[in-house]
């Protein structure tokens, strides 16, 4: 018997997803990730549902087990995943908590291919590198659209065009672009070095970055030109010839003192304007960047100073500083200084350097003492030297995480006067673990089983009325997201309760210490947390936390 074909509904037509693909052409380092995320701005200004993802060719699983100071530092999504902090900004400029499907390492792809060839999934197929990897990520792009209900998907691949490790994902670019003829654009992300011997802008590496892309399938429908300065109408019809894009399609991105001035230097060369008519989406409706431009110019300054000393020890590299370790961190403080209508003056400090008591003082100089999280023995020493040395000088403080473990140990041996105090995580057998191992991680440590393990992502945790955390967050309930293995013992807490401490935030359950305070009274603002409220800053929306601690820090003798 044969079964009559089910009769279709008849839906109106969904719209295509469209799919914008950013990679880089020359060297990296140009800011391809602000570069992405300013696209995505601009095209969600415009009154469309934008999701951005990155795909990372590390062939680490996820960015958990990357060193900050090789690959910055590591954001966590709300799901728990560790990412990218290209991550961070795609959810600081569309204002908005991505998922997890919209991260991706070569790793995480292999694996997944992997396990469902152990699965039986391919039926028996051969499992090839090509298709099946750039299928894989294929199928990830498509399933980031739907859960995000997106009408455009903006993808950034990692690494520069030209390298073997991100060749198949410019093979997934140009499979998905064969099958969606129309619904893929593709922007390169170059550089125009202007060489001081010569002092002119030069095109030639792009035009090589163009036909390496080429020789891969891959021609770029927009260029966006990073350089010192603005590239001249010459250049442009210069790249426009050479490597075939429309001369309008080559948008200028000279060097800006904010990377939050982008999306508005873009529209100067209409480039949402130009991506829209590559895609063959209209382009009447204009960008509404009313909030954004009031958001940039509240960041000019004209404003008073705050201080504010980051205390870390991942700073130093080689002779250089790196400040991206602690990104979110700093782009925190700075969103929350711009709402107080405050010029933050942000000065990163090696712990190490505290370690010998003399330069402590240097500390009286700053408003502010922020510390971030960490892991292991480097600069701990440093770290508890500053926090005692703030506390003791009424200098605002504010811990994150290490920075919280941190304070609450330096108040067990300072104030409580337990000798022989430690955290777990350096001497597990000191007397007295005033931070100790967390129960459910005793396992994953046993067994060396770190990637992806930690306490990870959004946890709620309640206030305690009256305390300084819940007059900053104006709720008795919040959400935060966390990264870490170790916490307050809770053995420990009646003592240091006993003399002054104030735990006023709490996991629902009562069992995990999240918040850390002194009483106004006796500081004028010394704050722990547990989690990473950095993480959930955003320029449209800046951390009460935060807010407060500037606040404190401005206002403080
Ligand atoms: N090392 C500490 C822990 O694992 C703190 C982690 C952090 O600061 N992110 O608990």
């Amino acid at each position: 018997m044969t079964k009559k074909p089910k009769q279709k509904k008849t839906t109106a037509k969904q719209p295509a997803t469209k799919y914008i693909f950013i990679v880089g052409g020359v060297m990296s380092g140009v800011g391809k990730g602000v570069a992405s995320s300013s696209i995505a701005n601009l095209l969600q200004s415009r009154g469309h549902k934008v999701t951005a993802m990155k795909v990372d060719p590390y062939i680490n699983v996820d960015a958990g087990t990357m060193n900050p100071t090789e690959h910055g530092e590591v954001f966590v999504l709300k799901d728990g995943l560790e990412t990218d902090q290209d991550m961070g900004n795609y959810e600081r400029f569309l204002n908005t908590d991505l998922p997890s499907i919209n991260y991706m390492t070569t790793g995480s792809v292999y694996q997944a291919v992997i396990q469902k060839e152990r699965n039986l999934e391919y039926g028996g197929k051969n499992v090839q590198v090509v298709p099946d990897i750039p299928n894989e990520v294929i199928s990830r792009i498509k399933k980031a659209a739907k859960v995000a209900k997106a009408d455009i998907v903006l993808i950034e691949i990692g690494g520069t065009v030209g390298e073997y490790e991100n060749i198949l994902f410019i093979e997934a670019i140009r499979s998905l672009k064969s099958d969606h003829p129309g619904d893929v654009a593709v922007v390169m992300a170059s550089y125009l070095p202007v060489p001081g011997s010569i002092g002119e802008m030069k095109t030639k590496p792009t035009q090589h970055a163009v036909r390496t892309l080429g020789s891969t399938g891959v021609r770029p429908d927009i260029i966006i030109a990073r350089s010192k300065v603005a590239v001249d109408r010459k250049r442009k019809e210069k790249i426009a010839k050479f490597c075939d894009v429309k001369v309008e399609n080559v948008i200028s991105a000279p060097d800006v003192d904010s990377i939050y001035d982008i999306p508005l230097h873009y529209e100067e060369d209409q480039l949402s304007t130009r991506l829209l008519e590559t895609l063959g989406l209209p382009t009447r409706k204009k960008a509404d960047l009313k909030a954004w431009k009031k958001f940039v110019s509240g960041s000019k300054g004209g404003h008073d100073v705050v201080k504010i000393a980051v205390v870390g020890k991942y700073f130093s590299s080689g002779d250089f500083v790196l400040s991206d370790v602690y990104l979110s961190v700093l782009e925190a403080i700075k969103f929350s200084a711009y709402k107080l209508k405050l010029t933050p003056e942000i000065s990163y400090l090696p712990s190490q350097h505290f370690e010998d008591k003399k330069n402590l003082k240097n500390l009286k100089k700053y408003d502010g003492v922020l510390v971030p999280g960490g892991f292991g023995i480097t600069g701990i020493e440093g770290k508890l030297n500053v926090i005692e040395y703030v506390r003791k000088n009424k200098i605002p403080y504010f811990g994150i995480c290490y920075g919280m473990q941190l304070a609450v140990l330096e108040f067990a041996k300072n104030v409580v006067k337990i000798k022989n105090a430690s955290t777990e995580e350096i001497n597990p057998k000191a007397d007295h673990l005033v931070i100790g191992v967390m129960d459910e991680q005793r396992e994953n440590i046993a067994e060396n089983n770190m990637g992806g393990t930690m306490r990870l992502g959004a946890y709620p945790a309640v206030l305690s009325s009256g305390s300084i955390a819940s007059k900053a967050y104006r709720a008795k309930e919040i959400v935060e997201r966390h990264r870490h293995r170790y916490e307050v013992n809770p053995n420990y807490i009646e003592k240091l309760e006993a003399r002054g401490l104030r735990f006023s935030g709490k996991s629902p359950d009562g069992r995990l210490m999240e918040i850390a305070e002194l009483p106004v009274e006796d500081h004028p603002f010394f704050v722990g947390v547990q989690f990473h409220p950095e993480l959930q800053a955003r320029p449209l929306d800046p951390h009460p936390l935060f807010t407060a601690f500037v606040k404190a820090s401005y206002e403080a003798d």
